[in-house]
């Protein structure tokens, strides 16, 4: 197994009497991006502090990269610091009577050597090819952000360490800043970025919640981050059955802020196809889409002509109970329901292959029209 980029042990941090840490552990694995997460307060800028040898722990450990960070002395912090790990503060923190240009040198100068041509490119990466000689007066916030971004991975590092950069932001520039940051993580970078806002916080693979000094939970987004993708997969799949184009501005289920983010990923994934802002299913995306429709509509027919349960309240658990029907259960069910052609509602529901295998025609036939989503209407069929 690879070892951690990041390994915390027991950490504590004691400020006299005030706890900011205290017994946290967790690992990074390489690549992976982690938000920080928590109340003002609650120790976030503690850990990163401490994670980019800014500040030292008072209990337990910290390894970065195989390097105990307690071992170290001043100078080795310092080297520590210039070599490991980039920083990108909510206050951008560039040296103001430096331009663009030269606020990223220096940091390369802290490193090793300064390279005029590398820090230009660095700018180039995010979109400042054209600011290099602006001082930060002369920049907005964003773009002085974008300095701050290109400034912490010159040297490559290890880690990015990021404490709330977006926070003195407006939501164009965030979502710039958090464009860049899901091309590094893209690109493989580890990146740790503390922030009180969830839906920032949904961004990334996983989150580990502070609460006084105290680790509250760690989330792995894998599986809610699969449940988001079904809700949009559902989305656009129902505007086709509306006949409606499936555009980012029909699909709602989720903030703006996510959705490209969102979009972006099932795009990777082949689940869609982006065509301007016209989103479209490819066969995988509207095969489980289909799968997904269908499962909810059978739990629906379940719950209210079974169950006898009230329309509003077979919503909300057919809502849940389609991303849980393995497809034995989905084939029980719908044997036991007589393989219905349609919901509650009167939509269609997509046929799977018990009905196919069940041998009739019409099943067969809507498997077809499923092909192309988007004629099937209200009350169509009947069961
Ligand atoms: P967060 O970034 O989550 O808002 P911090 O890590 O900044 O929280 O602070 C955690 C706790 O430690 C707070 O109660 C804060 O007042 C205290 N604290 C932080 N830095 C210092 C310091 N240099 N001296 C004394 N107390 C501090
Ligand atoms: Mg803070």
């Amino acid at each position: 197994m690879e070892q951690p980029v990041i390994q915390v042990e027991r950490l504590s941090k004691k400020y006299g009497g005030v706890h900011a840490l205290e017994d946290v552990s967790f690992r990074i694995e390489p690549g992976e991006w982690v938000a920080i997460m928590g109340p003002s307060g609650s120790g976030k800028t503690t850990l990163i502090n401490i994670l980019g040898g800014l500040d030292t722990p008072t209990g337990g450990r910290a390894l970065v990269d195989g390097t105990e960070l307690a071992g170290l002395d001043e100078e080795a912090l310092t080297r520590y610091r210039a070599e490991k790990v980039g920083f990108v503060f909510q206050q951008f923190h560039l040296v103001p009577y430096l331009s663009a240009l030269e606020n990223v040198m220096l940091a390369q100068y802290f490193h090793s050597m300064t390279n005029e041509t590398q820090a230009a490119k660095a700018l180039g990466r995010v979109g400042l090819a054209d600011r290099l000689t602006h001082l930060p007066s002369q920049l907005s916030g964003g773009e002085q952000q974008r300095v701050a971004i290109a400034r912490s991975l010159i040297n490559q590092p290890k880690i990015l360490l990021a404490d709330e950069p977006t926070g003195n932001l407006d939501e164009a520039n965030q979502q710039i800043v958090l464009n860049l940051f899901h091309e590094l993580h893209a690109a493989g970078q580890t990146i740790l970025l503390v922030t009180h806002d969830p839906a920032i916080g949904r961004l990334a693979d996983r989150r580990i919640e502070l609460t006084h000094g105290r680790l509250a939970q760690i989330i792995s987004l894998g599986s809610e981050e699969e449940v988001r993708f079904d809700h949009l997969l559902e989305d656009i799949f129902l505007c086709g059955e509306r006949g409606t184009e499936a555009c980012v501005q029909e699909i709602s289920s989720v903030g703006p802020l996510e959705v490209n983010h969102l979009l972006g990923h099932m795009a990777e994934l082949e689940l869609i196809v982006r065509n301007d802002s016209r989103l479209l299913l490819t066969d995988r995306g509207r095969k489980r889409a289909c799968d997904l429709v269908r499962r909810r509509r059978l739990a629906e027919r379940l719950f209210m002509d079974t169950f006898a349960i009230a329309d509003a309240e077979a919503d909300n658990h057919a809502c849940k109970f389609e991303h849980i029907i393995s497809p034995e259960l989905d084939e029980k069910i719908c044997a036991f329901l007589g393989h219905p052609r349609t919901c509650p509602h009167g939509h269609f529901i997509p046929p799977g292959p018990c009905c196919r295998k069940n041998g009739s025609a019409d099943a067969a036939t809507g498997a077809v029209q499923i092909g192309q989503a988007g004629q099937f209407g209200h009350g169509e069929a009947e069961r």
